[in-house]
């Protein structure tokens, strides 16, 4: 029987572990599915979603979306989840009777990293979300679904963090606020929800947030150990972890929606993690 086409695409894509992630699942699951990488085109306003109707059209089943396409996609799609409306972008479709599903699964693949992998519940803790874009978007409706004492989302433009956080309404405590206004603020869990560490750059955050916390977490995987890891580690937290967990629990999220059934990520995480140091 020929296999079940899926794809990711993105823009550059060569760097895309998505091909090897889903191969390793499909493998261990018995899948019979072909994953490929393609190359979203830039230089034409439709070319994106030609691409993705070209796949779509040759019985393609479904596929991950990178950047710089997850804000087309989300426009693309015939129909949402409501955590994929929320982010404002998706990660992931499905193709079913022509129609576009758009899905977002990096929110709740973060969340699933930090509670079922590193077992740390967000529970009752007073949580530090920094940056407020498409990552962090993603990830706030799990982490209210989690029931955090307090959701604080910290960023440098903070009109942005104060649109978002205005756009849900949750009975967990949900604050936006700039980096100045963490003076004296102390959280049990940070959330590097930025993308300054994929430039080696460090948010202006007062390391004296992390005096209690269990737990720093780099959304940026393969880094190793960034400015804002080391921030953390310098001021003594003890764990420390980066987003490969989280890559790998998006990914198995997605092959779930597709297949039915869930993969086991360790030997995903296992064979793409990167020592922090
Ligand atoms: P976006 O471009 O959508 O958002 C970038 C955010 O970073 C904005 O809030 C921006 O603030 C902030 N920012 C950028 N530079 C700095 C800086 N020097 N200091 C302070 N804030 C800064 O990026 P994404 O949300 O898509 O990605 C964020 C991170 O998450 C990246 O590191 C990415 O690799 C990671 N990621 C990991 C995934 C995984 O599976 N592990 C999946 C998806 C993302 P402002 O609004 O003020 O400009």
């Amino acid at each position: 029987m020929m296999p079940d086409q899926y794809a990711v695409i993105g823009n550059p894509i060569g760097h895309s572990k998505s091909p090897l992630i889903h191969s390793m699942f499909a493998k261990s699951t018995d899948q019979n599915i072909k994953y490929s990488a393609i190359e979203g085109p830039i230089d034409r306003v439709d070319g994106f979603e030609l691409k993705v109707r070209e796949f779509l059209n040759a019985g393609g089943k479904g596929m991950n979306v990178t950047a710089p396409f997850k804000l087309r996609a989300y426009a693309l799609a015939d129909q949402l989840s409501e955590r994929a409306k929320l982010a404002g972008a998706i990660n992931a479709m499905k193709f079913a009777n022509g129609e576009i599903l758009g899905e977002n699964f990096d929110g709740i693949g973060l969340l699933k990293d930090v509670q079922s992998n590193l077992k740390f519940s967000l529970t009752n803790k007073r949580v530090l979300l920094m940056g407020a874009g498409g990552a962090a978007r993603g990830a706030l409706l799990p982490f209210i679904e989690a029931n955090p004492a307090e959701l604080i989302v910290v960023n440098r433009d903070v009109a942005k963090a104060t649109k978002l956080v205005n756009e849900i309404s949750s009975n967990v405590k949900l604050i936006a606020c700039g980096y100045k206004d963490l003076t004296d603020q102390k959280f049990d869990i940070v959330f590097n929800a930025t993308s300054a560490s994929l430039t080696g750059e460090l948010p202006p955050l007062n390391p004296e947030v992390f005096t209690h916390s269990g737990l720093a977490y780099e959304l940026a995987y393969g880094k190793g150990l960034t400015p804002f890891l080391r921030l953390a580690q310098n001021a003594g937290v003890k764990r420390l972890a980066d987003g490969v967990g989280m890559l790998a629990e998006q990914a198995a999220e997605a092959f779930q929606w597709w297949r039915g059934l869930r993969p086991s990520t360790s030997s995903v995480i296992q064979l793409l993690t990167v020592p922090l140091k």
